[in-house]
């Protein structure tokens, strides 16, 4: 349809400030507004939020964004706002007249995104809500959510289609990842119920992204003296847990960077007061559990340290993509040490047996990875099922030996905090 075709150009600049879309967001686009189902699956930095979110500003009705997490809902209803675009979240953050407000508007038809968790979409109040409103499609943004081979699994993702069934079995569906591992993929699929989606794949090269490990030795020296050569700069530390994110955090604070710790077990306040100074550039470095991060939108992260080992190359691969999201070069940096792989083994021993065999069997690529002298670029991408014809040259084991760091001693450290 040509008016569609001219009102979606229209927004795309009009609305996002965008000139041309990028890559398959066309294409994508078209599928969605024209009711198809439809996976996409590219990789973070990608685009693929205005995969769905300009489709909605065309479309009649409300579009549903089922989406994992309150600080991701937040950022994205913010930016939609800024953009003057009326789209709302459903929530536990809101009080009983705000949620009635938002349901009020969604009813109304003003609302054109309306972004909920699927704890939320279960609940029966919602369901009887969301039956009366006029819906344009749904969108399951983080897909991999859905997966229990993903590395985020939430158990309720797993009744979204029965819901969406319930409410209209007509609604089309987009989901979105940045999960490529065909295991993974073909498990939304089925969840989902979408064998007859329109599939766009694309490449999970990270061109820019430079990824090194180096073995931990005296971690708390090379961790600064990495982020010495980087200050000023804005960057991620991941760490395993909540208590080694606070030590880190103190540890870079009383080293004269600007850090700010994040995790699960801060206020919701907390998090998101950190998240936004991240954002706004009052803060430079952020410590972190893998709770911060997902559908992060800042574009000028330069570096994402692993402190410690992840527990897949699939969270690896996420993680390390929040860096470098504007295009320009970011460095990702593990710190490797056997000793912390036991440690990961050992949260997996409460686990069932197939879960246990299915977290081994993710830490040993983790292994593998971090260990062989193969160039890292090649080994990631074919964890995707992609093959490289040549090395990428713009990894450590690529670049050895002329990257490689020698003795850590010029590095003074304050330890005592
Ligand atoms: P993903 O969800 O795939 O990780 P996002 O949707 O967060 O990625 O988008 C990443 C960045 O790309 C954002 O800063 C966004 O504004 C930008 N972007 C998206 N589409 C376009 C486009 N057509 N032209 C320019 N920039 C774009
Ligand atoms: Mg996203």
């Amino acid at each position: 349809d040509e008016s569609i075709d001219f009102e979606l150009k229209k927004n795309l600049k009009e609305i996002f400030g965008f000139d041309n879309f990028r890559g398959e967001q066309e294409k994508i686009i078209k599928s969605i507004v024209s009711g198809k189902n439809t996976f996409v699956i590219m990789p973070t930095g990608a685009g693929k939020s205005l995969c769905y979110q300009l489709p909605a500003t065309v479309l009649e009705g409300t579009a549903i964004v089922i989406s994992p997490l309150i600080a991701l809902m937040k950022n994205q209803v913010d930016q939609l706002k800024a953009f003057g675009i009326n789209a709302q979240f459903l929530n536990s953050t809101l009080n009983k007249s705000e949620m009635n407000r938002v349901k009020n508007d969604v009813i109304a038809g003003n609302c054109k995104l309306l972004y909920i968790a699927p704890e939320s979409l279960t609940k029966e109040d919602n369901l009887v809500f969301l039956k009366k409103a006029t819906l344009s499609f749904v969108a399951v943004d983080e897909a991999h959510c859905i997966s229990e081979w993903g590395h985020d699994f939430r158990p309720e993702y797993r009744k979204i289609k029965e819901i969406i069934e319930n409410i209209n079995p007509d609604l089309p569906i987009i989901a979105l990842t940045a999960t490529a591992t065909p295991k993974v993929q073909i498990d939304i699929q089925k969840s989902l119920n979408m064998d007859d989606s329109h599939i766009f794949k694309t490449s999970f090269n990270r061109t820019n992204l430079y990824y090194e490990v180096r073995p931990k030795q005296n971690a708390k020296k090379q961790l600064i003296k990495f982020l010495t050569q980087h200050k000023g700069k804005s960057g991620i530390v991941y760490c395993l847990s909540r208590k080694k994110v606070e030590e880190i955090a103190e540890l870079l604070v009383v080293n004269g960077f600007k850090a700010l710790p994040y995790h699960a077990g801060l206020d919701s306040d907390v998090r998101m007061k950190n998240q936004d100074a991240f954002l706004k550039e009052d803060c430079d470095i952020v410590v972190a559990t893998i709770a911060f991060g997902m559908g992060i939108d800042k574009p000028d992260v330069r570096f994402v340290v692993h402190y410690d080992a992840p527990k897949s190359l699939e969270g690896y691969y996420q993680e390390t993509g929040r860096g470098g999201r504007d295009g320009l070069d970011g460095s990702c940096l593990m710190f490797y040490a056997l000793d912390d792989i036991t440690k990961l083994e050992k949260f997996n021993k409460d686990k069932n047996v197939t879960e246990r065999d299915n977290a081994k069997a993710l830490l040993m690529e983790m292994v593998a990875y971090s260990s062989l002298g193969v160039c890292r670029r090649r080994q990631l991408l074919s964890y995707f099922g992609e093959q490289m014809e040549k090395n990428c040259g713009f990894c450590d084991n690529c670049n050895k030996p002329t990257k490689t760091f020698k003795g850590e001693e010029e590095v003074v450290l304050v330890l005592d905090t």
